[in-house]
């Protein structure tokens, strides 16, 4: 067999290994990290020493390679500099079974930072923490500046953040993008005769997103808008209410924002609208508390239980 692109024979059909590696070249994507002048570096929410010893892993997991490119090994050679790491790559790998070595160099970004061991007495010191209980990975938005440590728990892991503002901070970005956030504090001691408090920020999933519908005390709400406050319309009222955060997570989900269908109004009289579902032709009639609909206009409305409601 030859190579379609420069005619060399090949073991297997398709392009030879430097026509490959030249349409499908190997990269590594750009690396900073952040390092405090005591040597230790962040990463992955872990404040590590020993920088050299990880370099190998960190190009490793950011080199884009294509799916048919297999890396075996990778053996670093770094020059530490002021602002950077000049780093020497070696790596190993296999094309369709074919072994190769290819020798590359990269600068990795050096990013100054005072770790919280070197910005604060002791490593053990924490203002707040902050417990992440959700099914996505946070640890990639931890400032390291900020968090001495995360701790893996049932559901989740929790940060020991050495500043309480910026505890409150990611709670109320995570607060922003639909999930559950509760404060408490803890008396955790006392110092120079003033109570010393801990701060405790819970972040969770709600399990509702916007568009869902739960019940809540003997009403139906549908969810318009996460925040500290969250925004519902009242479904049979069809009016705005703002609830707690903490209350979501008690109450039961009645419908999803999927169960939301079509309707076209078919017949109004002074008594009863009809309407007719777009997609299943079938009608149902409602009393009519509905001054605004027209024959012929086009509805949402969702079934909770035996209850039809227009939303
Ligand atoms: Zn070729
Ligand atoms: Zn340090």
């Amino acid at each position: 067999m030859i190579c379609h692109s420069c005619g060399k024979k090949t073991v297997q059909i398709g392009l030879c290994l430097e026509c490959f590696l030249k349409k499908h070249p190997i990269l590594i994507e750009d690396i900073a990290v952040k390092v405090c002048r005591c040597g230790r570096f962040w990463r992955k929410a872990l404040w590590e020493k020993d920088l050299e010893k990880f370099l190998g892993k960190m190009i490793f997991e950011n080199l884009v390679v294509d799916p048919e490119i297999k890396i075996t090994g990778i053996v670093v050679d770094p020059v530490f500099e002021e602002r950077k790491i000049k780093a020497k790559v070696v790596l190993k790998g296999t094309y369709r079974g074919l072994e190769f070595e290819r020798e590359m160099s990269k600068e990795i970004r050096k990013e100054p930072v005072s770790c919280p061991v070197c910005s604060r007495v002791s490593s053990s010191y924490y203002e707040a923490v902050v417990q992440f209980r959700i099914p996505v990975d946070a640890r990639k938005t931890l400032d390291g500046e900020y968090v001495t440590r995360t701790e893996k728990v049932a559901g989740g892991f929790d940060a020991y953040v050495t500043n309480a503002p910026y505890a409150r901070k990611l709670g109320s970005q995570f607060a922003r993008k639909g999930y559950i956030v509760m404060h408490s504090k803890q008396i955790a001691g006392m110092k120079d005769g003033v109570e010393m408090c801990r701060e405790f920020v819970a972040i969770k999933s709600p399990g509702v997103e916007v568009g869902d519908f739960i019940r809540y005390k003997d009403k139906f709400l549908q969810i318009m808008e996460f925040g500290r406050t969250i925004r519902t319309k009242d479904v049979s009222q069809r009016k705005t209410q703002m609830i707690p955060p903490n209350r979501i997570e008690k109450s039961e989900v009645v419908a999803r924002k999927s169960d939301v269908r079509k309707a076209m109004v078919s017949s109004v009289s002074p008594s009863v609208t009809q309407f007719m579902d777009q997609d299943t032709f079938s009608t149902f009639e409602l009393p009519n508390k509905y001054p605004e609909l027209k024959e012929k206009d086009i509805v949402s409305y969702v079934k909770i239980g035996k209850d039809v409601y227009i939303l």
